[in-house]
């Protein structure tokens, strides 16, 4: 699913989007001038036209494991439904 590893903070440089980086052009575009390094397709801003680019997902790896409390129980329970009727 993810099509790039994020190694960098960085977003663009000289006014270009850093490779690797939160704006990298292979996770889409939103420039109509540029082209997704993903799907070849553009971005027209029509909302869904036939060859607008639908961007794609980037991964990072963290370096320690983070628990977010405020969300354990909706996802115990959510986990718990899941797998209750699976
Ligand atoms: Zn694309």
């Amino acid at each position: 699913m993810s099509v790039k590893e994020i190694t960098t903070y960085h977003t663009y440089q000289n006014g270009r989007p850093v490779l690797n980086g939160l704006n990298d052009p292979a996770l889409g575009v939103i420039d109509r001038r540029a082209t997704c390094a993903t799907c070849k397709n553009t971005y027209t801003g029509s909302g869904g036209g036939q060859n607008d680019c639908p961007g794609h997902f980037g991964h990072l790896q963290v370096s320690n494991i983070y628990t977010y409390l405020y969300l354990f129980d909706k996802v115990y329970i959510n986990l718990s439904i899941n797998v209750l009727f699976l």
